[in-house]
């Protein structure tokens, strides 16, 4: 069996608790270490790699989809254009955007607490693309993680040469690959297509973003890597705030590890009578890792929750035969007194927010107008009379059709009574997904008119339903 001496990540000869003040991939001068992380496979690799593979699939396909024309998501920051499962939400609809949103990060809160990194071992495009996309293609290109060290610390030579480039190579394709994937979701594939096909002059300004992008994902998954996770992502920092004993994550049964040994000749012959846990220090959760770090130290904030070291311990167990999960998913409190209050105080609270802002979100979406109407009087003009007996005021209408079907509108006087609206211009067919603007007049009887200033209410029609009412100011010569 290998173990931990050979690789560069000798972990297991540290001081135990050193690692509490330093990172793992980081040399005690500030230079960075190289994670070699060994391939994993096992119950939970395969299913993480299912799980993974699944949700690149519908990454991928998701801007191709399209219902009634429109892409099934699109994040158009630019156009301040919004659509989600073939909804658009136009700015209008931005407090939906900002509830959703929040409502998204309590869900984290509240999964975080339960589960712990869930997200970023099982879900998290990071992990996805590095574990399963990048470094597959760096072990059947390098070999694995000894032969890739062997690789490195060998001279340059043409096969040396070779597999650098053609790794490289492949990553920089890969990089520009998802650098258009994440920009079709921002501008569409259509205008992604031209932005690919025009000729560069037509759109420098898009070439270049693409440019840089690329670049950027090349730095992240062929150099940066881990270091994303351990000391960019902003998430990891604010997980430490929402685990506590009762959270459930990767965790090392120090009860039944400890006192951990490398088995001897004593124990293989039965003589050995000192006490013995059931860890047999060969490294290999270690060696899997790929933030380096070493379970069996407790939970840290480098975890991404990957597996790869329940599984890698899973494997020693067998072969020891003896019971699997000596790492496993368990609470703190779950290994040290055999069962956890999951559902605390806290996290009850933080589910109780959670479930009163999805119904919320809801609600406010299932009762989201189809249609929006903005109504206002028209700016610079005061009033006009019109005969002996009324006064007319001049208005501006917007009205919104979100969906995908053309819709008329009609707007009438609600209050007061006698007054008359007519309408310039044909405005009342809105097409799906448009905006018509338009003008019209209302006059009113003086007899109905109390003073210079006085309100109107206009109800907007579809369909002959009313669907909003606005309320607005109607001016009047002083009596
Ligand atoms: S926890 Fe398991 S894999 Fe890790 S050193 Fe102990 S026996 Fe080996
Ligand atoms: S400790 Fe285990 S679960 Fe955590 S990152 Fe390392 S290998 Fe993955």
């Amino acid at each position: 069996m290998e173990t931990a001496k050979y690789y560069e990540l000798d972990v297991l000869n540290e001081d135990h608790q050193t690692f509490r003040n330093e990172l793992a991939s980081i040399n005690k001068d500030g230079s960075r270490k190289w994670v070699y992380a060994q391939e994993s496979s096992g119950r939970l690799t395969t299913r993480r790699s299912i799980v993974a593979y699944t949700l690149l699939a519908l990454l991928i396909a998701t801007p191709f989809v399209r219902i009634h024309g429109n892409p099934l998501m699109l994040l158009n920051v630019i156009e301040r254009k919004f659509i989600v499962l073939g909804v658009v939400f136009w700015p209008q609809d931005f407090y939906l955007v900002v509830l959703s949103l929040l409502t998204f990060i309590v869900s984290i809160g509240v999964f975080t607490s339960l589960l712990g990194r869930i997200w970023c071992g099982w879900a998290c495009p990071q992990t996805i693309f590095l574990e399963f996309v990048f470094r597959k293609i760096e072990f059947i290109i390098e070999g694995n993680a000894r032969q890739q060290i062997a690789l490195d610390k060998a001279p340059m030579s043409g096969t040396k040469f070779a597999r650098k480039a053609l790794k490289h190579g492949i990553f920089l394709t890969l990089s520009w690959m998802i650098c258009n994937l994440f920009l079709s979701y921002i501008i569409g594939t259509d205008a992604l297509w031209s932005i690919i096909t025009d000729p560069p002059s037509q759109h420098a300004s898009g070439l270049t973003a693409m440019i840089v992008f690329s670049g950027l994902f090349y730095g992240v998954f062929a150099r940066f890597r881990e270091q994303a996770c351990v000391v960019a992502c902003p998430y990891g920092r604010f997980m430490s705030a929402l685990v506590d004993p009762d959270t459930i994550a990767v965790t090392y049964d120090f009860k039944r590890g400890e006192p951990r040994h490398k088995p001897t000749k004593a124990d293989k012959d039965g003589t050995n009578t000192a006490p013995r846990g059931d860890c047999i220090d060969c490294g290999q959760c270690v060696v899997v890792c790929p933030t380096a770090i070493d379970i069996r130290n407790g939970i840290q904030l480098e975890c991404v929750n990957c597996t790869a070291c329940i599984d890698a311990c899973d494997s020693v167990m067998t072969k020891m035969k003896k019971p699997t999960g000596l790492i496993r998913y368990a609470s703190s409190n779950g290994v040290k007194h055999g069962q956890a209050n999951r559902f605390n105080t806290r996290v009850k609270a933080y589910i109780g927010v959670w479930l009163i802002l999805l119904m919320v979100v809801t609600t406010l979406f299932l009762r989201r107008p189809e249609m929006e109407a903005i109504i206002m009087r028209q700016p610079g003009t005061l009033f006009q009379k019109v005969g002996d007996d009324n006064i007319a005021n001049f208005y501006t209408l917007q009205l919104i059709n979100k969906t995908f079907i053309p819709k008329t509108a009609e707007i009438r006087v609600l209050e007061p009574q006698g007054a008359t609206l007519t309408p310039l211009g044909d405005y009342q067919s809105v097409s799906p997904q448009n905006v018509q603007h338009g003008r019209f007049f209302v006059a009113i009887p003086k007899a109905k008119l109390n003073g210079a200033y006085n309100t109107i209410r206009l109800g907007v029609f579809m369909n002959g339903n009313l669907i909003k009412e606005n309320t607005t100011t109607f001016l009047a010569p002083e009596k």
